[in-house]
């Protein structure tokens, strides 16, 4: 009886191993990561700064220029309406090799909107973009990340991606930086997509340490579409 019992549940917590692989990192996975992205290859070691909310009239230059110090690229997720009014800088952070993607026009919750008023959110945002010549984007992130069947019914009609997160510094908050900077450090995974914000003095502030402290633990700092493209191979 106990044998018998034993048996049982050795062949159930293999059934168990076997789903959760699957889950994790075979076929359902590969399922699911047609649909979007929240963190990469969790055998490879690369993350990715995300920056939401921007361009804003302050501290995008900041940004730019420690990231152009340190050689690395990120990846903008921006509101149409504050790209059209600040195209300039939109421009500069394309120009400066950061992937720009697309958060919308006027960053309401799209989760509590019908499917036609998501898709106009997110195609005014690509509008905006498509004016200034830049190339379409391939992300979209929901305003807060909430998510539904209605966006994903949007966004696969417009060939759109989900593009999440794993790691949220919540620097909106107002804390400090060597608080942003620990929590990544000690966060840090392969294939993680960290969550900053785009105008927030202490961000700017603890990007330096950020990019040296996960270069030193061997990442490499790379765009969510290269994330994806690596993730996919
Ligand atoms: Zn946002």
């Amino acid at each position: 009886m106990l044998r018998k019992f034993l048996k049982f549940k050795f062949k159930l917590i293999l059934i168990m191993l076997v789903l959760f692989l699957c889950l994790e990192h075979g076929v359902l996975n590969s399922e699911r990561a047609k649909y979007g992205i929240a963190s990469g290859d969790p055998f490879l070691k690369q993350a990715v700064l995300t920056f939401d909310d921007g361009p804003r009239e302050h501290g995008i230059q900041e940004l730019l220029a420690v990231m152009r110090e340190h050689g690395v690229h990120a990846t903008f997720f921006l509101v149409g309406k504050f790209a059209e009014r600040y195209s300039d800088i939109t421009r500069e952070i394309y120009n400066s090799g950061h992937e720009i993607a697309n958060h919308s026009y006027t960053h309401p919750k799209l989760y509590k909107l019908w499917v036609e008023k998501i898709m106009r959110e997110a195609e005014r945002c690509d509008e905006v973009l498509e004016n200034l010549n830049l190339r379409k984007t391939m992300f979209l992130r929901p305003p807060g990340g909430g998510f539904n069947i209605k966006i994903f019914n949007a966004m696969r009609r417009m060939n759109l991606k989900l593009g999440l997160w794993s790691l949220n510094t919540a620097d909106y908050t107002g804390r400090p930086a060597s608080e942003i900077v620990n929590l990544v450090l000690r966060g840090v995974k392969p294939g993680m997509v960290i969550l900053m914000h785009s105008g927030v003095p202490n961000t700017v502030k603890a990007l330096p340490e950020i990019i040296k402290g996960l270069k030193a633990k061997g990442y490499e700092l790379v765009r969510l579409d290269d994330l994806w493209n690596c993730w996919r191979i």
